[in-house]
């Protein structure tokens, strides 16, 4: 109550007063009023307001007053009884306490445990109190500090405030709470700094500090950045040089290629003339037995000679040159095989003195012809059976006494053959090796020694008037060259114009045992009952051939029959009509193939479906020929074939 103003205040609990029941209220000096309650006594300052409470804990007899109790003297002092006693004091003395008080850090958990100094592996090497911080792995990163200052007077008043520099923006009003907690904090340094205040309110403005690291998991640790950073480093400087090898690659190709491409452009240019010339040759070649066959077939029919001897020289001669039209194209054939590296090497027993005497036999009678003496000699040492490719040594072989005979006009031809006095040595695994030498002499017209060397190459010949002359492509050496070399052998020769030539083949062959029927390569009917009476399907569309066949099974097979098919349709017709022994089959033809037809002959659900297949065909190169045996034929014969091949072939297939 202001007895000046008659105002009348009400204060309550609400106000800061520490008990609704008051017991005794006095004014000091100051004009402060004083309230004795049951919650100690409480100072009411009227211009500002406050309330200040002082209990057991500043010095009172008890928190609990009594009533009645209470008087100021004439010193100005103020006297409040309780149940314990009274309390006097001039409340002058009470001043502000304005020394802040220290406070400290008393314990530190880490992941809800305390962590104490002492025990074994703490990240603290004092007690909480003394130390400056510690260090904790990620692991633990979930930290707690209790603090409290260093007044111990009534320390539930006591207010604190906190902040964990790198964590907190702000410090944090923590009231009477002393305690703080951190869960999940990131790796990094931190700082917790805590500041209290003492009874009376004052701040300690410096407080107390405690560092706190938390080290990066080891996915998070420097080392591995490092590492990443190199690994980085290492694969940026690796794409640069690789691009840079790349491009220096690239670049090298380019001028590789351009090399290349300049030295190919050369090259075409060169094999064009090359092709020019083998055009040119190849039409005077195949001309030339042509204007035989043409024109004696025209004067056979026109003469329709009577006479025997006439007729026969007609036709010996049509005869001779269609051989010779094959030979030439069959050298093509030959070429281009080996060019392709289709050609493949046969490994067989053989008999190599039977392949000599067969070449001699075959070239005894073009030597006659010419008045010439055509000889051959096989040293003792030549073993009986060697292991290797007869079919391409009859070839070379033919070639060079065919040679030998064409570029002679008089005296002789003589084959040696021998076994060179180097043995050369294959591999391992093939045995004993030896080298077979065979020696082609002539008194021919020789060669002279600046075109030796030129001999060998493609459409060369050593003088350039030798087509116009003797005739031949200039193809007959570098096959047999390339045939050789094939084999791992060597292919020479020696010659002096106007006495005659010697050329010289070497070839390594294994020891084998000799099977002479491929040395012979004889298709003879002689050893075996004839055929008759056979039904033949020849499935051919060309009419000149299917005349050929006809004339040849008919002179050959006594009793055939033949019935021809125009394609592949209507062999499967006709075969589903009748029952043959045997079908011939082409296999290039319109509306159905031979392949196909085989096909599905194979495929016809009835006994039929086994008829023996043979095909006849023109395309004579090894792929064509598994094509054939791919679509279920059992054999093949190269067109043209002579009537011994053809009955060889068919006795085979309906055996
Ligand atoms: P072609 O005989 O078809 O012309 P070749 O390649 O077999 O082709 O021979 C090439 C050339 O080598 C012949 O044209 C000829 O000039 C020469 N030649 C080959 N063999 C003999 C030989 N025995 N005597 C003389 N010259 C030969």
């Amino acid at each position: 109550f202001d007895t000046r103003t008659g105002d009348v205040e009400r204060i309550t609990t609400k106000n800061g007063l520490p008990n609704d029941v008051v017991y005794g209220v006095l004014a000091d000096n100051d004009g402060r009023l004083w309230m004795s309650t049951n919650k100690g006594i409480a100072r009411y300052d009227r211009k500002t307001k406050a309330f200040r409470d002082f209990t057991v804990s500043d010095g009172l007899q008890s928190n609990e007053f009594n009533r009645y109790a209470y008087c100021k003297d004439a010193k100005g002092w103020l006297w409040f009884g309780g149940v314990n006693g009274f309390n006097y004091f001039d409340p002058h003395d009470l001043v502000e306490d304005s020394t802040a008080v220290p406070i400290r850090i008393t314990s530190v958990y880490s992941m809800n445990k305390p962590v104490l100094f002492g025990d074994p592996g703490s990240p603290l090497s004092k007690p909480a109190y003394l130390s400056s911080g510690m260090t904790i792995p990620h692991s633990a990163n979930m930290v707690s500090f209790s603090f409290a200052t260093m007044e111990f007077g009534a320390p539930s008043l006591h207010r604190y405030m906190y902040k964990l520099e790198g964590f907190d923006p702000d410090w944090v009003d923590a009231g009477t709470n002393n305690s703080a907690a951190y869960t999940n904090l990131d790796p990094g340094m931190y700082t917790f700094r805590v500041r209290g205040d003492n009874r009376d309110g004052i701040w300690d403005t410096v407080g107390t500090s405690f560092r706190l690291e938390i080290l990066p998991p080891w996915w998070r640790t420097g080392w591995l950045y490092a590492l990443c950073a190199l690994a980085l480093g290492g694969m940026v400087l690796l794409y640069i040089r690789v691009q840079r090898r790349q491009k220096k690659f690239l670049e090298r190709t380019v001028q590789e290629r351009t090399a290349q491409l300049s030295t190919a452009k050369e090259r075409a240019e060169k094999s064009e003339q090359v092709k020019q010339q083998f055009l040119a040759n190849m039409s005077h070649e195949i001309r030339t037995p042509m204007n035989a066959i043409v024109g004696m077939s025209n004067a056979l029919r026109r003469d329709a000679p009577t006479d025997p001897g006439t007729r026969e020289r007609y036709v010996d001669a049509i005869a001779n040159s269609s051989e010779n039209l094959l030979g030439i194209v069959n050298e093509i054939l030959d070429l281009s095989k080996i060019e392709a590296g289709r050609l493949e090497m046969e490994k067989v027993g053989f008999a190599p003195g039977k392949i000599l005497e067969d070449v001699i036999s075959v070239m005894q009678y073009r030597a006659k012809e010419k008045g010439l003496v055509l000889s051959s000699r096989v040293d003792d040492a030549v073993p009986e059976a060697l292991i290797g490719d007869p079919t391409r040594l009859r070839q070379v072989l033919m070639n060079l006494v065919g040679n030998a005979i064409k570029f002679t006009e008089k005296g002789s031809v003589e084959v040696n053959m021998e076994v060179a006095a180097t043995v050369s040595v294959g591999d391992a695994a093939a045995g004993e090796m030896i080298g077979l030498r065979c020696t082609v002499t002539d008194t021919g017209i020789g060669i002279a020694p600046d075109r030796l060397a030129r001999v060998f190459d493609e459409f060369m010949q050593a003088e350039s008037d030798h087509t116009r002359r003797f005739g031949g492509t200039g193809l007959g050496l570098t096959i047999c060259q390339r045939l050789i070399d094939m084999q791992g052998g060597t292919i020479g020769v020696e010659s002096e114009v106007g006495k005659g030539s010697a050329f010289i083949i070497k070839i390594p062959y294994a020891l084998g045992v000799a099977d002479v029927e491929i040395g012979r390569r004889s298709v003879g009917a002689d050893d075996h009952p004839p055929l008759r009476n056979l039904r033949i399907l020849l499935v051919e569309d060309n009419k000149l051939n299917v005349m050929v066949a006809q004339v040849e099974l008919d002179n050959a097979i006594p009793d055939v029959r033949i019935d021809v098919a125009a394609n592949g349709q209507l062999a499967l017709d006709m075969l589903q009509a009748n029952t043959y022994d045997l079908i011939l089959m082409d296999v290039q033809m319109p509306v159905m193939d031979g392949y196909e037809a085989t096909r599905a002959i194979r495929a016809l659900p009835s006994i039929k479906a086994l008829t023996p297949i043979l095909a006849m065909t023109a395309n004579v190169l090894q792929a064509e020929v598994q094509q054939c045996m791919d679509a279920g034929m059992d054999g093949f014969i190269p067109k043209p074939f002579k009537q011994e091949v053809l009955v060889g072939a068919i006795r085979k297939a309906v055996r």
